[in-house]
C-alpha cells in the first residue's frame, strides 16, 4: 500500500490570472522542506498538492509536520492511495484504517468523487467502506453527528485515496507571494508575532535587531536569534541584520530632553530599518506595535515615530490585546523565549516621564539637536548579518 500526503489549497484558489504564480511559490516552499525528509515528488493537480515518497526511507511523519506550517494550505492529510475500483478501495480501507482507528468508538465516513464518471455513487462508497470498518475495528459504531474519527474516501482523476482525518493547515498565502518586508525584531513578545502574522499573509521577511553594546549583552542577541529560529519554522530561513545603537543612544542621552528619549530612538530605528530594508530589497517595514500599549505607542507617539517613512509600515498587532498577542506567541512557540529576562536597548535608558502626547514641532526640535544623518550612517556601518535556517 502506498501512503502519500495531500495538501488542500487555501485562499490561493480564489486568485485569478496570477494563480499559477502563487502555486509555484507554494510548490517551491514544499519542495524545499521535502528535501530535508527524503526523496519526494511534489506536484499540483486539481487544486491539491501531492507529496509522494519515492522510496522506503522517506520520513512521512516529519514531512506532514512541516507541511502543516506552510502558508497557503488549509488542510494537510496522510492518505493511502489505491486503484479506482470498489474492490481496491475496500481492501485499502481494511488494511490502512484499523491501526489509525485504535480506541476510536464513533466514526463517520464521507466519500467524494471529483471524477463523476466513477460508477458507484458517493453515499454507496461511504456505506460500503463503513461496513468494512465495522467488521475490522472492534467496538466502534457509526455516529454521523459526533464522530471521533472522520474517514474520507476521495475518488480523484487518477487514483482513489482513503484517509482518517485532515490536520488544519497554516492558512494564509504562500510565503513570498506578497513581496518582502523588514521586520523590526526585538526580544519582546509582540514583534515575533507581528512577523508571523505578516509572513502568513505572504510577506517574505528579513529582520533587523538593534542592540546597544556593552549595555545590552550577547545573551540578549542570542535570545533574538532564538526567536528568529522559531520564525524559521514558517519562513524556512531568516536573515537577521544586527545594528548597534550605542552612539545614537549616548548622543540622545547627552543632548536631548530625556522625556523624548524613547520616541527619538524609535524614529532612528524606523529610519535605520528603512535604509536596511532598501539595501536588502524589502518594500515594507513591520513592527510589533499595538495601539496604546505603552507611551511610545499612543496615536500621537506613532505619528511622530513613523513620520516621513517612504515605504508602508505594517503593524499587524495594532488592534490586538496583549492577551491575544500572547495566545499567538504561545501558538508559534516564541512566548517562553520572549519572556527570558534579558535587557533590551529600549530598557537600558528609560525616561521617567515619557510623553504620551508629543507635539510634532517639539519632537522635531529635539531631533534637530543631533546630527541625524551622520548618526544613521555610522550606525548602518555597524551592521552584521546572521543567517538562520529551519532546523
Ligand atoms: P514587548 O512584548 O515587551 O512589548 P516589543 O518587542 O513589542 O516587546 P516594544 O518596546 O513594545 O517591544 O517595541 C515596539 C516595537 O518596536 C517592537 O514590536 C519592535 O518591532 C520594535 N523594536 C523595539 N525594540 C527593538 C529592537 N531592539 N530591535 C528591533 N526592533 C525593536
Ligand atoms: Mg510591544
Amino acid at each position: 500500500m502506498k501512503e502519500i500526503i495531500l495538501c488542500k489549497l487555501g485562499e490561493t484558489i480564489l486568485k485569478g490570472a496570477n494563480r499559477s504564480n502563487f502555486e509555484s511559490i507554494l510548490l517551491r516552499s514544499l519542495r524545499r522542506r521535502a528535501e530535508t525528509c527524503g526523496r519526494f515528488r511534489v506536484y499540483m493537480l486539481q487544486s491539491t498538492v501531492y507529496i509522494e515518497p519515492q522510496d522506503e526511507t522517506c520520513d512521512l511523519t516529519r514531512m506532514h509536520e512541516l507541511a502543516c506550517r506552510v502558508f497557503g494550505l488549509v488542510g494537510v492529510v496522510r492518505a493511502a492511495e489505491c486503484e479506482k475500483n470498489m474492490e481496491a478501495i475496500l481492501a485499502c480501507a481494511r488494511d490502512y484504517l484499523p491501526p489509525l482507528m485504535a480506541g476510536v468508538r464513533r466514526f463517520r465516513v464521507d466519500a467524494k468523487r471529483s471524477d463523476k464518471s466513477f460508477p458507484v455513487p458517493s453515499p454507496e462508497i461511504a456505506a460500503r467502506v463503513g461496513g468494512v470498518i465495522l467488521a475490522s475495528v472492534p467496538g466502534c459504531r457509526v455516529d454521523l453527528h459526533d464522530p471521533e474519527a472522520e474517514i474520507r474516501v476521495e475518488v480523484r482523476d487518477r487514483c482513489a485515496y482513503v484517509h482518517a482525518g485532515q490536520t488544519p493547515g497554516a492558512g494564509g498565502l504562500p510565503y513570498g507571494s506578497s513581496g518582502r518586508g523588514m521586520l523590526l525584531l526585538s526580544g519582546g513578545i509582540d514583534s515575533p508575532v507581528a512577523g508571523y502574522l505578516m509572513a502568513k499573509r505572504g510577506l517574505a521577511l528579513d529582520a533587523v535587531y538593534f542592540e546597544t553594546p556593552p549595555y545590552t549583552s550577547q545573551q540578549a542577541r542570542e535570545k533574538v536569534l532564538t526567536l528568529a529560529d522559531k520564525l524559521c519554522v514558517y519562513t524556512g530561513r531568516l536573515r537577521v541584520h544586527v545594528i548597534s545603537l550605542t552612539e545614537i543612544q549616548e548622543t540622545l542621552m547627552r543632548d536631548c530632553d530625556e522625556d523624548y528619549f524613547t520616541l527619538l530612538l524609535r524614529r532612528f530605528m524606523m529610519r535605520l530599518a528603512q535604509a536596511c530594508a532598501r539595501e536588502q530589497g524589502c518594500e515594507a517595514l513591520v513592527t510589533g506595535e499595538s495601539l496604546g500599549q505603552v507611551a511610545s505607542q499612543t496615536l500621537a507617539s506613532m505619528a511622530v515615530t513613523g513620520a516621513g517613512l517612504e515605504m508602508p509600515l505594517f503593524r499587524p498587532c495594532v488592534g490586538l490585546d496583549k492577551s491575544e498577542i500572547i495566545a499567538y506567541a504561545r501558538r508559534i512557540d516564541t512566548f517562553e523565549t520572549s519572556i527570558l529576562p534579558y535587557e533590551d536597548c529600549c530598557t537600558v535608558f528609560t525616561p521617567r516621564h515619557p510623553h504620551t502626547k508629543p507635539r510634532p514641532d517639539a519632537f522635531e526640535a529635539e531631533l534637530a539637536k543631533v546630527d541625524f544623518d551622520g548618526l544613521c550612517e555610522r550606525a548602518l556601518a555597524t551592521r552584521e548579518t546572521v543567517e538562520r535556517r529551519m532546523k
